[in-house]
């Protein structure tokens, strides 16, 4: 066996994403004074970038040296003491993380069930706000993309279901996957905590994540929180001023994520959401020609930065993707929690041209042959016919 695999590795997991050349380059530099001048230019520079991409005008940004994980830890810790009761809906297995990360951390959680085949339902948010007169709930979360299912929330909705109910509890949406894939409006829905991480739609190598925070959060953080202290938001404050932080910042991780926004933005944002949906409704183009099934059965919630399949009945999606990356050398999401060996998912978001999309296709329609999974040919033409003739 030869140990060299010539050809580019397609990383085409919903994160990490593949890392632009740029952004590569852009990271290939000594470290600097994190205290000096330009460090602090770079720092005032990247929180003025981060806002346009949360499409916030004020809000405060948080930036810390963590996986999205931490950021979770985060907002919980910053706005909640144990006992304080927090509405979720288990979409999927990222709501699922967070909702365990909330009982560890003591807090009360009041769970809505899904069949982790669509997003969260804002009538039932709407009821059990309804149902809670007394404003016990302080806080309603949410996972804006269920990287696990590939279903999306409307987000829109779930804050006006609360403002029906005029409820005053917090909102808080994981946009881990959605942001730099998907339209997010942290103003204008009304959103108090939004979480995300450097290495999905942001193309920048895993270790950063971010949070922007509303005035009604920072206040909540200000008057109370549990007891914290690396992940105290206070100090953010100053930092989003100044530029600078309390501890060594992740210097060259900030380099990748200046020029990854510079790409976003000379792209321009409704381009690339515009692109991220074109693949989007590729795959599933590719899914139905196929024959296979989508995990996601709500049309109005596909995900636009990754796509989850399910093998059928008696086959294994663990066993296809193994066989597609020693074949192919090709990395696909796999499937997580109950839905483990179930589903593959294949992750087009980020960094990635037309060319290489349809290699992806590629080679999970050769895969499918290889694996011996009953499916229909010709979900790679399907894909190429639209993409063929589609805007942009
Ligand atoms: C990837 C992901 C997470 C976890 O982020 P880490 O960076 O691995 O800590 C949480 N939520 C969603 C929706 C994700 O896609």
């Amino acid at each position: 066996m030869s140990n060299f695999v010539s050809g580019r590795h397609f990383l085409q997991t919903p994160g990490p994403t593949n890392l632009p050349e740029r952004v590569l380059r852009a990271m290939d530099r000594n470290a600097i004074n994190h205290r000096g001048p330009e460090f602090g230019a770079l720092g005032r520079e990247i929180v003025s970038k981060l806002r346009g991409v949360f499409q916030t005008d004020s809000a405060t940004i948080g930036i810390f040296p963590a996986s999205g994980t931490g950021a979770w830890e985060s907002a919980l810790a910053n706005t909640l003491v144990p006992g304080d009761r927090i509405l979720i809906s288990r979409t999927g297995q990222f709501s699922h993380l967070w909702e365990q990360m909330a009982t560890k951390l003591g807090l009360d959680v009041v769970a809505l069930e899904t069949d982790w085949r669509r997003g969260a339902d804002p009538v039932a948010i709407a009821q059990a706000l309804e149902q809670d007169p007394e404003h016990r709930i302080k806080a309603v979360c949410a996972v804006h993309s269920e990287t696990s299912t590939s279903c999306m929330t409307d987000i829109a909705a779930v804050r006006d279901a609360m403002n029906r109910a005029r409820h005053p509890a917090l909102l808080m949406v994981d946009a881990i996957s959605s942001l730099g894939c998907a339209d997010y409006r942290h103003d204008a829905w009304g959103v108090d905590v939004t979480i995300a991480g450097s290495q999905k739609g942001l193309m920048v190598p895993p270790g950063l994540s971010f949070t922007a925070i509303s005035e009604k959060a920072l206040a909540a953080a200000r008057a109370g929180g549990a007891r914290r202290s690396y992940w105290d938001w206070e100090p953010l404050v100053a930092s989003n001023k100044t530029g600078f932080f309390p501890y060594t910042p992740a210097i060259n991780l900030f380099y990748a994520l200046n020029e990854a926004m510079n790409l976003l933005a000379e792209e321009g944002l409704s381009n690339v959401f515009a692109r991220h949906n074109r693949y989007a409704q590729a795959t599933r183009m590719a899914v139905a020609a196929w024959g296979l099934e989508l995990q996601c059965q709500d049309p109005n919630a596909y995900a636009p930065g990754v796509t989850a399949i399910r093998v059928p009945e008696g086959h294994s999606a663990d066993k296809l993707r193994t066989v597609i990356l020693e074949r192919f050398n090709m990395a696909l999401g796999n499937g997580l929690g109950r839905i483990e060996d179930k589903v593959f998912r294949i992750g087009h978001m980020g960094d990635l041209g037309v060319l290489s999309f349809t290699g992806t296709l590629t080679g999970v329609e050769m895969g499918l042959r290889a694996a011996g999974i009953p499916h229909n040919e010709g979900g790679v033409q399907a894909a190429m016919n639209y993409l063929a003739t589609a805007n942009g």
